[in-house]
């Protein structure tokens, strides 16, 4: 049975961080929220009845086991439990779960309770991405988080608590006025909680935001790129256990910006870094399915109000796209892409296509091949942006 991953976007927050540029909106009311997840159960509906065509076909979707679902947002954990738990029983009449199926919430760490998390375990979800980003009140300020790091930690205490054995914490560094001290702290601080799962990501400031426009008006500085790098190696070299902290076991470090320990990678993500199909559904949620991408409507009473058709656009991929997203995707992952999946993906060797800009990027020693994969080295991470053009 084909293997499909389910994402279900929730696009409320109590009050928008400064630097998200997510779809997402705040101060929201609940029969918003009410009618919003009323639609969602139509979209699943819809699927369910087999009104699912993507890459010129029509697919039925009892041909697909879902072994992965993900709520993101937004904050999913800004819905009452008994709506989310209501929302994860209806996938289950809707969609074949497998039996050890990966369920993640998203949450933020100001919206959680014990009694919540207890009834979102009950409902099946098993794994919890709390985030974080930092564990320095002022760093969250700086960055208009709603909770505190002792938010953070009750969080991280009641989600044990309540039985989540495979719990995320999402951290972030280059954020203005941060160092290096501060940033350690709080991945060292992320370290002794002992998640199995840590999310690290160098802060950007994207158009449209807060803190775009303080950074034009020269309200905010960029931290400075070496230091934004030094961050970002010395977390690497301390998840993986060779820092001073000497961790056992260690992190693996098994994709640009995340880390777990063994066994505990985000299966749900890594569909999205090995070209997996997954079917989105909710506010813009993005699809890829049969060889399409497709993504649904991002005005919000659109979508509440579509009786089907929530579809804004879709792309078949030629085998071009295909090839470029398989690279550019699998790159990301620390292992590379297998020579051996790219052959049987594409009926040729990699190298066939890309042989002059494979040559010239190993000898500025940007990639490497080894062990019959190709992959960035830690030099080629770091400029992975400029590395992963040449291959589009
Ligand atoms: S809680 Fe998350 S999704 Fe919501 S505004 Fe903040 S960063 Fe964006």
């Amino acid at each position: 049975m084909k293997k499909i991953g389910i994402y279900i976007h929730i696009p409320f927050c109590v009050k928008k961080c400064d630097y998200c540029d997510f779809l997402s909106f705040q101060n929201t009311t609940a029969s918003l929220k009410d009618r919003y997840m009323k639609a969602l159960g139509g979209e699943l509906d819809a699927y369910a009845a087999g009104s699912i065509s993507a890459g010129g076909e029509r697919i039925d979707i009892r041909e697909y086991e879902a072994d992965t679902v993900f709520f993101g947002g937004g904050t999913p954990s800004l819905i009452a439990p008994e709506l989310l738990c209501r929302m994860m029983d209806h996938i289950r009449k809707c969609f074949q779960l497998s039996p050890d199926a990966e369920i993640s919430l998203e949450a933020n760490p100001g919206t959680l309770s014990l009694e919540n998390l207890i009834q979102y375990r009950q409902a099946g979800f098993n794994r919890v991405s709390l985030g974080i980003q930092s564990f320095d009140d002022r760093m969250l300020h700086i960055l208009g988080r709603i909770h505190t790091a002792a938010d953070a930690d009750v969080a991280f205490g009641q989600a044990r608590e309540a039985g989540f054995s495979n719990i995320n914490i999402d951290l972030m560094f280059g954020i203005p006025g941060q160092t290096m001290e501060c940033w350690m702290d709080s991945l060292s601080h992320a370290l002794a909680l002992n998640p199995e799962h840590i999310s690290f990501y160098s802060l950007k400031f994207e158009e449209g935001t807060p803190f775009h426009d303080m950074l034009e008006k020269g309200i905010l500085r960029e931290v400075d790129d070496s230091l934004d790098r030094s961050m970002y190696h010395k977390a690497v070299e301390t998840m993986q256990g060779s820092g001073p902290a000497g961790y056992t076991p260690p992190y693996i470090h098994y994709e640009i910006s995340n880390a777990s320990r063994p066994g505990f990678d985000c299966r749900h993500n890594m569909k999205y870094w090995s070209m997996g199909e997954y079917l989105g559904l909710g506010l813009g949620a993005h699809s890829y399915m049969n060889r399409e991408r497709f993504s649904n409507l991002c005005d919000i009473e659109a979508y509440i109000s579509a009786e089907s058709g929530r579809i804004a656009w879709r792309y078949r991929n030629t085998t071009d796209d295909e090839v470029s997203e398989f690279i550019f995707t699998g790159l990301r992952k620390i292992d590379g892409i297998s020579l051996k999946d790219y052959m049987e993906r594409f009926g040729e060797p990699i190298q066939k296509r890309f042989a002059l800009e494979i040559s010239e990027l190993a000898a500025r020693g940007l990639v490497e091949i080894d062990s019959g994969s190709l992959r960035l080295t830690l030099q080629g991470i770091d400029i992975s942006n400029t590395v992963l053009a040449r291959f589009v």
